[in-house]
Order: structure tokens, then sequence, then C-alpha cells
């Protein structure tokens, strides 16, 4: 069995990053919420009960993402988003409400099931899939 939820100090030392304080706090956050996040709203969050600056917060989401222990979800003209890129949190595609600008996880994505569908040349190893679907969400239907 996989454990409920990751602890921030074996992420930080699987991917070599080294551990301080505030990549510590950043990573409790992101873990203990588990949703799609920015900057700004993180910022937010952890400003009720930390002092952190937004620049820092910037600076470690690049650094996690750079280290593949968060996804970047990122699309034209929106701030980008974030999520966890753990064994708790495979990788699946988005939808983005062109009305309401929300972006929702979708189920995970089947990789054999998408191997068929678009068919690589040998040699070639996938590790990254970026799907996104848009349209308008049911709340924004419901709304018009
Ligand atoms: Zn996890
Ligand atoms: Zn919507
Ligand atoms: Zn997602």
């Amino acid at each position: 069995m996989a454990q409920e939820k990751c602890n921030p100090n074996e992420i930080l030392a699987k991917k070599g990053i080294r551990a301080t304080g505030k990549r510590i706090l950043i990573l409790e956050e992101l873990i203990k919420d588990g949703a799609l996040i920015n900057a700004n709203r993180l910022h937010k969050k952890l400003s009720r009960f930390a002092s952190i600056d937004l620049v820092t917060i910037y600076r470690v989401l690049n650094l996690f993402r750079d280290h593949g222990v968060l996804r970047s979800v990122k699309e034209e003209n929106r701030s980008e988003l974030f999520e966890l890129a753990c064994q708790h949190h495979q990788l699946h595609p988005h939808f983005c409400c062109k009305e309401c600008d929300e972006t929702i996880c979708l189920e995970p994505l089947n990789f054999d099931a998408l191997k068929s569908l678009f068919p690589m040349a040998e040699g070639y190893e996938v590790d990254n899939l970026k799907v996104t679907f848009s349209g308008t969400c049911p709340t924004c239907r419901k709304n018009r």
C-alpha cells in the first residue's frame, strides 16, 4: 500500500533538493491542499501564519518544477498553476473553462491506451504529455 500522503522531507531528499524551512513549509502546504494552485493563491494562504514573500514562493515553485516535484499547468494568458507530481497525483488531462477561467483536473490517463492511439516511432521514451480540453464547465453552463 502506498502511503496516504507524501512526506516533504522524503520528497526533497529523493529529488536531491536541500531541505530549508521555507521549502518544507511550501511543500507541506501543497501536500495538504492537494489541488492546483498558483503562486498568488499560495502566498495568500501561507501569509496567514508565516512570513514569506511572493518572490520566494515563485523561486521555490520554479525549483520544485525544474526538479520534477511539481508539474506546471500553463495555459495561454493565464498564470502558471502547479500541482504535485507524486504517486498520488498521476499524470492527467485538464479542463479549462473559457468563461470562469477555472482549470479542473480530470481522471488520470491510461498511458497504454494512449500509446495505441498515438503510435510512436521506435526508440523514444515519453515521460510527459500535456492534454488540456477547453470549453464551458457545468456551473457556467447552468448560469447561462
Ligand atoms: Zn504524494
Ligand atoms: Zn466555468
Ligand atoms: Zn491536475
